[in-house]
């Protein structure tokens, strides 16, 4: 890690960051796309209308493209030839601490990385990757918001963003061994599959474990747990710092390699998966020697397979969150639909789903700062308009973020509709017994 990052073994100190140190993670960060991207930007305002947190607030600070205005001053008076006239005739604005704190709540709080600005852009610019970028500076000049600093801490220090250590796995995974029966098998080497968590399926949804043994169980599937690293989640990749990801990065490839195992399964957190699968080869600089799947990859793949035998329907009316980094982002559309087949008789899409789905507010480190608990609410607006719209009996989803931000979003807005997990409803409609 540079020193410019979140120390591995001591808290930041205000001395680890300054102003030049940020801009000069812009410098580096400036290239031919974001060139391009400044450049091509006709200011048609479309992606402020594909921005839950603008639309739902109507504050035109929100709107996308605006977020990148401190990256976008930099570029045009070092990187252009008219940006540098107007710098040496005084006429360029500067970019200084004062505009980097104003415009932290901008970056980190009303943005979820949820890409729904990128996919609407009429020249094809890339917003949610550059907010990425410029949130490498922001981290770098020490503006970045307090919560999402001390999980980042906390994951390259304890390795996960909640400071959870193994033992408090290990006693889940008692809980889990006591209530099914089944072993979890711990450090197998040579296993098919090493299984990642997330900090907050471990905390707030222990039930994903235990439906992970008895579907595996079930499609006699090798698989392992690691108790060198079991956390998916990279808080590098929210607070925008590339040296982090790549060591909470390195720690999954580490164990895989060490277990040999072939596939590493992402777990439900939509944030893990893009920063395992996609962000992770390019930070630390070289492809895996495994493959990378989300489980609702791996649960279809099963299920195209004929290793999923289930029984029995939901009748409720149901419906489907689609998070943003599995959907719009990775593509993975169909196969949460197929799983739903086996189990749910009544389903019902939103009318915006799968790649237009509107974000659910928390994703991109949202949920980890504090001070955006407004803003997240806020956002969350547009997922409640949307939900009213069909009024389903029950709702669900595949990432641990959003299931949590529905959960307190509903409650927020005194909607009684209850979010399940998909892994745990296939799990609860397993054929018991040995295959035919
Ligand atoms: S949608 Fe694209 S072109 Fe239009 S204002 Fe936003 S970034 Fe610029
Ligand atoms: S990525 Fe999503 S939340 Fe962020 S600016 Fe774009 S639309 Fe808004």
């Amino acid at each position: 890690m540079s020193e410019t990052a979140i120390n591995s073994t001591t808290e930041p100190t205000v001395a680890s960051f300054s102003l030049e140190r940020g801009l000069q993670a812009w410098r580096e960060e400036i290239d031919a796309p974001t060139a391009a991207f400044f450049s091509s930007c006709v200011h048609c305002g479309l992606c402020a209308q594909a921005c839950p947190f603008f639309v739902e607030t109507g504050d035109p600070k929100y709107t996308p493209i605006h977020k990148l205005e401190p990256l976008r001053r930099l570029w045009e008076r070092e990187f252009t030839l008219w940006g540098k006239l107007k710098t040496r005739l005084g006429f360029s604005q500067p970019i200084d601490d004062a505009l980097l704190e104003e415009w932290e709540p901008l970056l980190y709080d009303s943005c979820s990385m949820c890409g729904r600005c990128s996919m609407v852009c009429p020249v094809g610019n890339d917003i949610q990757y550059m907010i990425r970028k410029t949130r490498e500076g922001m981290v770098a000049s020490g503006h970045a918001p307090e919560g999402l600093i001390a999980a980042s801490v906390r994951a390259v220090n304890t390795g996960s963003p909640m400071g959870l250590q193994w033992k408090t796995l290990d006693v889940q995974i008692k809980h889990v061994e006591t209530a099914s029966g089944l072993t979890v098998p711990i450090d197998q080497a040579g296993a098919d599959y090493l299984v990642l968590l997330s900090s907050m399926e471990i905390i707030n949804f222990p039930e994903y474990l235990e439906a992970i043994a008895k579907i595996f169980d079930h499609a006699e599937v090798s698989w392992t747990l690691s108790q060198e690293c079991f956390e998916a989640t990279n808080a590098g990749v929210q607070i925008g710092s590339k040296d982090i990801a790549a060591v909470l990065v390195q720690r999954v490839v580490d164990a895989a390699v060490k277990l040999g195992v072939k596939n590493v399964i992402s777990p439900e957190c939509g944030h893990a998966y893009t920063g395992i699968r996609w962000e992770g080869p390019n930070v630390i600089g070289r492809a895996y020697p495994f493959k990378v799947f989300h489980i609702i990859e791996v649960l279809d793949q099963l299920r195209a397979d004929g290793r999923l035998r289930t029984e029995g329907m939901e009748t409720d009316r149901l419906s489907m969150h689609d998070p943003c980094n599995l959907a719009r982002k990775s593509g993975v559309i169909e196969q949460q639909r197929h799983l739903m087949k086996l189990v749910a008789e009544n389903f019902i899409d939103m009318k915006e789903h799968g790649k237009y789905q509107w974000c659910c507010g928390a994703g991109g480190g949202v949920s980890s700062n504090e001070r955006a608990e407004e803003l997240k609410m806020a956002a969350f607006r547009r997922k409640k308009a949307q939900i009213e719209e069909i009024r389903p009996d029950r709702l669900v989803t595949m990432c641990a973020t959003c299931r949590t931000q529905l959960e307190e979003g509903l409650e927020e807005y005194t909607m009684d509709i209850p979010v399940v997990g998909l892994t745990e409803m296939i799990a609860e409609h397993l054929v018991e017994g040995e295959p035919s």
